[in-house]
C-alpha cells in the first residue's frame, strides 16, 4: 500500500467513525428520536405550542431580560467606575473568543446530545425549538411563538449560577478592571446572541434582513434547522468554531459537494 492510499484508507475510516458516533449521539430525525424525547417529537406546531405558558407575554418576557441585562451593566460601571484602565480592553476580546467557543460547545455537545441528567436541555433545544422551527418553514407566526426561542428566566438563572464560579475564580486572577470588561462582554454577548437567535426566526422579508450580514448568519442558522441532519453550523454568532472544527455546511449554491450531512 502506498503512502496515497494508505491516506485515503485512513481518511474513510475516521469518516466511518465519525458516522457511527454521530449515529449514537442521536442526531438523526424525528423518527429515530427517543428516551426523554419521546413527548416531544413531534412538529406539530399547536401540539408546540402547548407548552408555551399561559398568559406568556413576549414582551414582557423581552422587556424583563433586556431590563436585567441593562441593570447588571450600569451596576458595573457604577461600582468599576475609575477602575477600568486601557491595559483592562484585552478583557473584551479575550470575552468573546471564549464565549463563543463555549456556545459552540454548549450547543453541539449539550443542547444536541442526550445526556441522561441534562435531558430538559434536550427537550427544550432539539425537542421543541428545533422541531416548531424547521429549515424549510423556521419563521414564527405569532408573538408568543419566541417562547420557543429565547431562553427563559429560570434558563437564565441556571445559566448565571453555572458561570458564577468560573467568574469568581477569575476575580482574584486579574484586575478589577479586567474583570469587569469581562463581566459586561459576557452579559452584551448574552443579549447580543438572544438578539441575533431571535433575528434569526423572524419572518422572511422582514426589513432588519436587508442586512447582508445578517440575511448571511440567518441562512447559516437555518440550515442548521434540516431537521433530519443537524449537526452542522452549531454556530449562532460566529461561523468561526463551524469551519475550524469542520461544522459548517457547504452553503446552498455548492450543496451536494462537501456539506455535512
Ligand atoms: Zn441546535
Ligand atoms: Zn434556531
Amino acid at each position: 500500500m502506498n503512502l496515497s492510499s494508505l491516506f485515503r484508507h485512513r481518511a474513510a475510516a475516521v469518516r466511518r467513525r465519525r458516522s457511527a458516533r454521530r449515529a449514537r449521539l442521536g442526531e438523526r430525525g424525528p423518527a429515530s428520536i427517543g428516551g426523554t424525547a419521546r413527548r416531544v417529537a413531534t412538529t406539530d406546531r399547536d401540539e408546540l405550542r402547548r407548552w408555551i405558558p399561559s398568559g406568556y407575554r413576549p414582551v414582557r418576557h423581552l422587556g424583563g431580560m433586556l431590563a436585567l441585562g441593562v441593570a447588571a451593566e450600569l451596576l458595573l460601571a457604577v461600582q468599576f467606575a475609575g477602575r477600568i484602565q486601557p491595559a483592562d480592553l484585552w478583557a473584551v476580546p479575550a470575552t468573546l473568543v471564549v464565549a463563543t467557543l463555549l456556545e459552540y460547545v454548549a450547543h453541539r455537545y449539550v443542547m444536541h446530545v442526550q445526556w441522561r441528567a441534562l435531558g430538559a436541555i434536550w427537550d427544550a433545544h432539539t425537542g421543541r425549538h428545533h422541531h416548531y422551527y424547521l429549515e424549510e418553514a423556521p419563521t414564527w407566526e405569532r408573538p408568543a411563538d419566541v417562547w420557543l426561542i429565547l431562553f427563559s428566566l429560570r434558563d437564565v438563572v441556571t445559566l448565571v449560577a453555572i458561570v458564577a464560579g468560573p467568574f469568581a475564580i477569575l476575580r482574584a486572577a486579574v484586575p478589577a478592571g479586567s474583570w469587569a470588561l469581562a463581566v459586561a462582554t459576557s452579559i452584551g454577548f448574552f443579549l447580543g446572541y438572544e438578539a441575533l437567535h431571535m433575528a434569526y426566526h423572524l419572518p422572511d422579508g422582514h426589513p432588519a434582513l436587508r442586512r447582508r450580514w445578517l440575511a448571511a448568519m440567518r441562512a447559516h442558522h437555518v440550515r442548521h434547522h434540516r431537521l433530519a441532519s443537524m449537526h452542522a453550523n452549531y454556530g449562532v454568532t460566529t461561523r468561526l468554531w463551524d469551519r475550524l472544527f469542520g461544522t459548517a455546511a457547504a452553503p446552498a449554491s455548492a450543496r451536494g459537494r462537501a456539506a455535512p450531512r
